[in-house]
């Protein structure tokens, strides 16, 4: 079964994690569900996690 977490603003459609569009009604997904946002925001949290070992 797909990871889905997030729901569809205008009918309430599950979307699969990393799909752009819903898959019902087909308007653009949240952003945050598009895979290289994660990617992004993961990137950034271990970034973090480092310059926080180091200059703490
Ligand atoms: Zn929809």
């Amino acid at each position: 079964m797909p990871l889905r977490l997030f729901y569809c603003e205008r009918c309430g459609h599950p979307i699969r994690f990393g799909a752009s569009r819903c898959g019902k009604c087909h308007i653009s997904s949240p952003v945050v569900n598009r895979k290289p946002f994660c990617w992004a925001a993961g990137l950034s949290l271990v970034a973090l996690a480092i310059a926080g070992i180091f200059f703490v």
